[in-house]
């Protein structure tokens, strides 16, 4: 089977990969039966009539689907890896901890060299929301729920008896965000959703920058409505070093890296996957092009 490795596919991830699957032929150029991309640049699929499947090591696969020479008809599939899921666990959780026992603030303080102690609360009395129930949601839902926190989920296929957004926004202290980026939540966290978020909670953006209107955030944070914002992911990436959340006193940055792909683990899943497409079995993690994700 020849497979087209395109995009940021290092010397240590072709190791892992000729090691997952030795029978395999990995081009750089040239036509394939599959494709194995980590956030090509747009046309690098363009002109491979026989691709049989499209293999993300990334699991979000928004940029890959707003590529218009993508090849129609290619079944896609995206990354789903446990280790990347543990590591989404623990940021979520690592976010929430600090948020509810304020440690950003005297991180702050700290800097300040000012001596200030904090009012406490239990770990049962701090709601959180997490947006999506994906593999991500659910892994970081899990592990916060463990630590005691009430946690509350919303996702796209609501079931008639489960509460409306604006009902779970008003009742969290965390909003934790793990959405797709799609057409319909593109810029769902602007002024409108923080206006319903209860008074000095906090988000968490660890879904993609898109997601957020990042001058709406601005003002509910410089009006106090909100307490604080963890960011992982940005309209522009690398976030420009004159961005206002670089310095800004209630903005913790963290340059992507809430969850990385981990290139043995999902070298073991692409490869099977790979197989699968090669034998005409059915394909896991497939993407639905139609709902973009
Ligand atoms: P999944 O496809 O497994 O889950 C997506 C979840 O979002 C599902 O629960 C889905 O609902 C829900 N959802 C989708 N659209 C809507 C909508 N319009 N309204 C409400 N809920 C919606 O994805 P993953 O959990 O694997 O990944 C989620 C995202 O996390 C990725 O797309 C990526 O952008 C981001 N990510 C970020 C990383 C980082 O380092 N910062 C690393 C990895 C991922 P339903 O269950 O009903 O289908």
């Amino acid at each position: 089977m020849k497979v087209l490795l395109a995009g940021e596919i290092d010397a240590e991830w072709r190791r892992e990969l000729a090691a997952a699957m030795p029978e395999a032929t990995w081009l750089d150029a040239g036509e394939a039966d599959a494709a194995l991309v980590a956030n090509p640049p747009p046309g690098a699929l363009a002109g491979q009539p026989r691709l049989r499947l499209i293999q993300s090591l990334w699991a979000g696969v928004d940029r890959l689907l707003a590529d218009p020479t993508l090849p129609a008809g290619v079944p896609i599939a995206r990354m789903v890896d446990p280790a990347m899921s543990a590591a989404m666990a623990e940021t979520a959780l690592w976010a929430t901890l600090s948020l509810h026992r304020g440690f950003f603030a005297y991180a702050q303080a700290q800097r300040e060299a000012v001596w200030r102690v904090h009012a406490q609360r239990r770990a049962d009395e701090v709601g959180v929301l997490v947006l999506g129930q994906g593999e991500m949601g659910r892994a970081a839902a899990e592990r916060i729920a463990q630590q005691g926190y009430p946690v509350r989920g919303w996702r796209r296929s609501r079931r008639h008896d489960d509460t409306p957004l604006p009902a779970l926004l008003a009742d969290a202290a965390i909003v934790i965000n793990l959405l797709p980026l799609t057409a319909e939540t593109r810029g769902l966290l602007d002024a409108g959703f923080f206006a319903r978020m209860a008074p000095g909670s906090a988000i968490v953006n660890l879904g993609r920058g898109a997601h957020l209107v990042e001058a709406d955030l601005l003002d509910a944070l410089d009006r106090g409505h909100l307490r604080h914002a963890v960011l992982d992911v940005f309209q522009t990436e690398p976030l420009p070093a004159v961005h206002a959340f670089w310095r800004h006193p209630s903005v913790t940055v963290l340059p992507h890296a809430a969850a990385l792909t981990d290139a043995r683990s999902a070298s073991a899943g692409a490869a099977a996957n790979l197989r699968a497409a090669r034998d005409g079995r059915p394909l896991a993690h497939r993407v639905d092009r139609a709902r973009g994700y």
